[in-house]
């Protein structure tokens, strides 16, 4: 039986690739922390995980959780996920979302060498490394130019994905684009937007105040980059891979197509503009050319757009 390691199992990706992996029949095991609000929302969906309590900036507990789940695979997707915060707190990013890595690579790295059993990894990586590029769509050979400490923390796990990679770890770094679901949390601007228009909808609220509406984002179905990175895992080479949907929209567009759907053609007399929401660098235009990912292993996005906003419009509709 598959052996499962998934850091950040809690999270939107964590969630959905738990209840993936269990239902092929692989045993799960998910690192969770004591603060973890979101356990028992995810024991419902999946109440044979294995959690067991540890950090990303806690050495001792990774060492435990790899001992004890002796992992086939392993999901990186824990850290800090918000660019927002890693404006706010810029040291424990990098401490969780950088050196975390190095701490998880480096246990692995033993663990393989010592038993002799290969150990799969895979690195949610982020768009967010190339920051500023220098054009559009991004590949993954396009320079890394991060912009934020949230994507200065990505860039340094990535490169490190590759050292490891060379040292004869199967890593794999996945470069996900966004991607929203109903399970995303209103901190990021999609899920506040479904979640403001279906309770302007409902007369329960009146206003939406946003940031930077020009922003653009390469907006995917999150369970498609759950999928990007399974596939990642088992094929017979391990190797960086931009996973997106190659079409970007803007936060205008994301607004006017959740109010369409619920009914409001004009979305401007609910959606204020707050300049403190706007943040002090942006990526404006991410747009993933996913061209490896569909070609080296046969994935292809299967929900685009105008469906998106369509399924977390109607999930907040009905919640
Ligand atoms: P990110 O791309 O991982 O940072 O995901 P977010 O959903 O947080 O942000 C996507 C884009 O929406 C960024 O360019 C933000 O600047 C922009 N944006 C505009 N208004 C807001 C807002 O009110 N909240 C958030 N989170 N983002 C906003």
């Amino acid at each position: 039986m598959t052996s499962a390691l998934i850091t950040g199992i809690t999270g939107q990706d964590g969630g959905y690739l738990a209840e993936r992996l269990l239902a092929e029949g692989c045993q799960v095991h998910g690192l969770v922390h004591d603060a973890d609000a979101d356990v028992a929302n995810l024991l419902i969906r999946c109440p044979t995980a294995q959690l067991h309590l540890g950090n990303l900036d806690d050495d001792a507990s990774l060492a435990a959780v790899v001992r004890a789940s002796e992992p086939d695979e392993v999901y990186n997707l824990g850290g800090i996920s918000s660019v927002a915060f890693s404006w706010e707190r810029p040291v424990l990013t990098a401490e969780v979302t950088a050196l975390g890595v190095a701490r998880l690579l480096e246990h692995l790295w033993q663990t393989q060498d010592r038993s002799g059993k290969p150990v799969r990894f895979v690195q949610a990586s982020s768009a967010e490394i190339f920051g500023d590029a220098p054009g559009a769509p991004q590949s993954e050979l396009t320079p890394l130019r991060p912009t934020s400490p949230y994507g200065a923390s990505k860039a340094f796990a990535h490169q490190l994905v590759g050292v490891y990679r060379g040292r004869g770890l199967h890593a794999v770094s996945a470069i996900l684009y966004n991607h929203e679901s109903p399970r995303r949390p209103p901190t990021f601007v999609t899920r506040k937007i479904t979640r403001a228009a279906a309770r302007i909808a409902q007369g329960v609220e009146n206003e939406l105040v946003l940031g930077n509406l020009d922003a653009r984002r390469d907006w995917g179905w999150a369970p498609d980059y759950v999928d990007a990175m399974v596939r990642a895992a088992r094929h017979p080479r391990p190797g960086d891979y931009v996973v997106a949907t190659g079409s970007a929209h803007s936060v205008r567009d994301f607004v006017a197509a959740a109010f369409t759907r619920v009914g409001i053609p004009d979305w401007q007399a609910h959606v204020r503009v707050d300049p403190a929401l706007i943040r002090p660098s942006d990526a404006t235009l991410q747009l993933g050319d996913s061209t490896r990912a569909r070609t080296e292993l046969g994935w292809e996005p299967t929900v685009d757009f105008v469906e998106l906003v369509g399924r977390m419009v109607d999930a907040d509709l009905a919640a």
